[in-house]
């Protein structure tokens, strides 16, 4: 077990801190080409493994695909036909700015890779995991919150972006920059203090109770009390087993309610699951959840409450219904699946003077954060 652990541990550590994080920009859009201009710091132009050019601070590349290679080019020269070409920071925390056809120009930190792919150009920020996972909290949860809550967050992300590293491998990198893996839009530009949790807490892992990395489900508000994954993915974790919580139940996004119309609610239950109104009277419409459950009306009728969130885009499946008039009307709790860290739980946590190690310890049952310089350390000097 110990072998294991020291093995784990070393294998984290490598990926983490010898390996630069290979980000995929722009991983939605079909993109020929991009102009690109370093904002801070000089950068190194590279074809292949050859050097081509300094580019300077505020100087215009684009670069763009053509046929099966790159080309880049400047004010007074160009650069063809060449697998990849890469642009390498000459110091720390330099930045580039890249703007592409029918979007917002977009700044990262550290280096790029281009690549040809097939027509077309794939864009990747090689970036540090500290700098990364400073620009993903910044993009998820936006500024003005406790220092505390932006660590719990720097350390599901670091988790997240661990346990994910070969989710793209088949496109070349390890992840992209959308709300698949975690929403990465721009360098940390606003909030000073995400920078400091993300250096507080380098190094700082979620594992379970046999050190595999933890899944770091994590959702809005979870109305007062988390869902059972199984609700959800019908698969049951168990450190996310449903328990109360009161952190989150006076937060802006701990009610809601919502008016459907009494004929689209019944002929989409009828339809789909072949239950009538006819058979069930007001049962058809009158549900109570007091604590979460799985199924509308009730389990032996099979009508999953997240299959209703989702057709009628509900915040939660965590409500209950009645019938009023022409209307079923939704009083509903909590925004997002429920399951793990609750954020705005969290936040109240952070407010109310824990730590993020207890809050991260209150949302995932029987797992523990690791510091795996410490512990690398501890297991060199004990094998
Ligand atoms: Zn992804
Ligand atoms: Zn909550």
């Amino acid at each position: 077990m110990r072998l294991l652990h020291f093995f784990l541990v070393l294998t984290i550590s490598c990926a983490a801190y010898s390996q630069q994080m290979e980000i995929g920009l722009f991983h939605n859009k079909k993109i020929s080409q991009v102009k690109i201009v370093p904002v801070k710091g000089d950068y190194e132009l590279y074809g292949d493994t050859t050097f081509l050019s300094t580019i300077i601070q505020g100087e215009e590349i684009t670069i763009r695909n053509s046929g099966n290679s790159v080309s880049a080019e400047l004010k007074d020269s160009a650069y063809r036909g060449f697998g990849e070409l890469k642009l390498i920071p000459k110091i720390n925390n330099s930045s580039l700015r890249y703007t592409i056809a029918g979007a917002k120009s977009r700044l990262y930190k550290d280096g790029a890779l281009f690549k040809a792919s097939k027509s077309l150009l794939k864009i990747i920020n090689l970036v540090t995991m500290n700098n990364y996972l400073s620009g993903v909290i910044e993009s998820e949860g936006g500024g003005g919150k406790h220092i505390e809550y932006y660590k719990v967050q720097a350390l599901m992300s670091r988790t997240y972006a661990l346990k994910n590293l070969k989710r793209h491998s088949k496109s070349g990198f390890q992840l992209c920059d959308g709300v698949h893996c975690q929403a990465y839009h721009s360098e940390l530009r606003y909030t000073p203090t995400i920078n400091e949790a993300v250096l507080e807490t380098e190094g700082k892992i979620l594992v379970d109770s046999s050190n595999k990395l933890v899944t770091t489900y994590f959702a809005a508000n979870c109305g007062g009390e988390t869902c059972d994954a199984s609700f959800v993915w019908n698969t049951s974790v168990w450190y996310v087993q449903p328990f109360i919580d009161t952190f989150c139940m006076s937060t802006r996004q701990a009610k809601w309610t919502k008016k459907i119309k009494k004929t689209v609610w019944k002929s989409f239950i009828e339809k789909k699951y072949g239950v009538f109104e006819k058979d069930l009277g007001e049962w058809f419409y009158n549900f109570e959840q007091e604590q979460r459950k799985a199924f509308y009306i009730h389990p032996s009728i099979g009508i999953p409450l997240r299959d209703l969130r989702k057709e009628f885009r509900l915040k939660s499946t965590f409500f209950s219904s009645s019938l009023e008039g022409d209307y079923v009307i939704l009083r509903g709790k909590g925004f997002g699946h429920g399951v793990g860290l609750c954020q705005e739980g969290a936040m109240g946590m952070a407010n109310s003077g824990y730590n993020y190690d207890q809050i991260a310890r209150f949302y995932f049952n029987g797992v523990r954060v690791l510091d795996y310089y410490k512990d690398v350390f501890f297991q060199q000097e004990s094998e």
